[in-house]
């Protein structure tokens, strides 16, 4: 039997990122992967995602153009040249991931693998290898949602990557940062999409006023939501989807879409009868050093529900490479994390929202701007950027950041620096604007607009 000092079980963001560590410093690894390697990110999220993002953003461009001059001829979108693009890219870079892994001199392992106990790995072929270390990285996968009548025929995030047309009428249910990407790259690829959302309010977790100015914002744009609503049955016709939502109204559609969360791929692994109970979300309980309640196996990423972020799960896997192979023990802070979501128009945020700011500081300033960017003074664009800066009055320290509007992803990565290096307002007052930008608003913001326990 193959022995080793660490098997990976998942081949994703953070199995990949321990594996290559843990094997530059020495160790010998296996990785064992039953789908793809890239995982999730690379294979049906960030990266696939990313790219139909700038797909869907090019016919905003087309429109705008026109006001600078420009005439442009009958512009047509092909929904399977995309495809086909996006599908060989994401080809090129498994390559890229496989070919990293084994110049790094891991041993890679295809199938499904279970623990058969606590040095053990089994996999679907039958065969074993052991270890000394196992390192859990299985990442997550859709939830299903509430069983409703007809919902075999709503489709997931998954299912939204293997589409071979565009559909023309969705319905989306959810409004989290999947359910609100994928609805915004539908809508402005030409499908007319209606955003299905229990609740009063899209986003829960974020800056209720950046919430709130991001829907009035989509809403402009012509995607159109249901609050309140809970989808109650699909029905499937010789023509499209019936989907009928608890108001009684029935919507025609051609896709459902559902986006509804996702659950850790921690069951049917064997951690149960090692002992390692799951928590109430199905996720890996770990410690700050990923170390689960049986001491020589550990678990980073989307599998212990923490940040469920491609970032963190790379942070967290070589945070676990150092500690047990470099000799450098080292903690993961899940604190500050800088987080986009890829709507258009796209939201950007590092830090506190107000609400929670006010729980801790509550002489707590407020900077916020409104604006339409130069860009749309001549192109005729209605839309408006937000800018909010979250400052404790005691301190002078910036302790949130929340930006709508384009770039505010990039401008999210810049201020993440700035808060990591616990900047205050001062701080930014002395940088000087780089002019004419729209992020110059962010050290040019000189008044409070709200002023709390004054
Ligand atoms: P994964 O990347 O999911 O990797 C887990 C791997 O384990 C998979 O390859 C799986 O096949 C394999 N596996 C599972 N069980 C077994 C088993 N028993 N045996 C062998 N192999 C197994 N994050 C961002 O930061 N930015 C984004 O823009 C972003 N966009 C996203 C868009 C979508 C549509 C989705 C779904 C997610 C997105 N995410 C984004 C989240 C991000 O993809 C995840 O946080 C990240 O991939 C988690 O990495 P991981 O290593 O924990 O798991
Ligand atoms: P989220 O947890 O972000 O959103 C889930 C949505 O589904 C919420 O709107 C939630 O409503 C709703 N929902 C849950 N259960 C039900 C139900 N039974 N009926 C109706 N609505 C329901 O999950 P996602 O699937 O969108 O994304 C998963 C994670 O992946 C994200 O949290 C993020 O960590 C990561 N991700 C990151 C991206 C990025 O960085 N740009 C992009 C995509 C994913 P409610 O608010 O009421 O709970």
């Amino acid at each position: 039997m193959p022995q080793f000092d660490l098997i990976v079980v998942g081949g994703g963001s953070g199995g990949v990122r321990a594996a290559r560590i843990a094997a530059s410093h020495g160790a010998r690894v296996a990785l064992v992967e039953e789908y793809r390697l890239g995982g999730t990110c690379v294979i049906r999220g960030c990266v696939p995602k990313k790219l139909m993002v700038y797909a869907s953003r090019f016919a905003q461009e087309f429109e705008e153009a026109a006001g600078y001059g420009w005439t442009l001829g009958d512009a047509r979108f092909d929904w399977a040249t995309l495809k086909a693009r996006r599908d060989a890219e994401v080809t090129r870079l498994e390559g890229i991931y496989r070919n990293n892994l084994l110049a790094s001199g891991v041993q890679l392992f295809d199938g499904r693998a279970q623990l058969a106990d606590r040095n053990t790995v089994a996999l679907a072929n039958g065969s074993t290898l052991q270890a000394s270390h196992i390192l859990i990285a299985t990442g997550a996968a859709p939830t299903r949602g509430p069983t409703i009548p007809g919902h075999e025929h709503a489709i997931d995030s998954n299912g939204f990557f293997d589409l071979q047309t565009l559909p023309k009428r969705v319905v989306v249910q959810g409004a989290g940062y999947i359910a609100l990407e994928l609805a915004c790259v539908l809508q402005r690829l030409g499908a007319s999409v209606r955003v299905v959302v229990r609740g009063d309010q899209i986003l829960r977790g974020f800056d209720n006023d950046v919430r709130a100015h991001l829907t009035h914002e989509l809403v402009e744009s012509g995607l159109q939501f249901d609050f309140g609503r809970h989808v109650c049955s699909i029905a499937k016709t010789a023509d499209d989807l019936q989907v009928e939502l608890d108001s009684g109204e029935t919507i025609a559609a051609d896709c459902v879409l559902r986006a509804l969360g996702r659950m850790p791929n921690a069951h049917g692994l064997g951690l149960e009868a090692l002992g390692i109970a799951l928590d109430a979300h199905g996720a890996i309980p770990v410690d700050e050093f990923s170390q689960t309640a049986i001491h020589n196996i550990y678990a980073v990423g989307d599998v212990t529900n923490r940040v469920n972020l491609t970032p963190m799960a790379i942070r967290e896997g070589h945070a676990f490479a150092d500690t047990l192979f470099g000799g450098t023990p080292r903690r993961v802070d899940h604190t500050l994390v800088p987080t986009a979501v890829f709507t258009t128009p796209e939201l950007g945020v590092v830090g506190l929202t107000e609400e929670a700011a006010l729980l801790r500081y509550p002489r707590l300033d407020v900077y916020r701007t409104s604006f339409r960017p130069m860009k749309a003074t001549l192109s005729g664009h209605t839309g408006r950027m937000l800018f909010k800066l979250l400052v404790d009055r005691d301190t002078d320290r910036v302790l949130g950041f929340h930006g709508v509007g384009p770039d505010t992803g990039e401008m999210a990565q810049l201020m993440g620096v700035a808060l990591q290096l616990q900047a205050t307002k001062s701080a930014l007052d002395a940088t000087l604007a780089v002019h004419p930008t729209a992020a110059e608003e962010l050290v040019t913001m000189r008044t409070p607009t709200v002023r709390h326990a004054l």
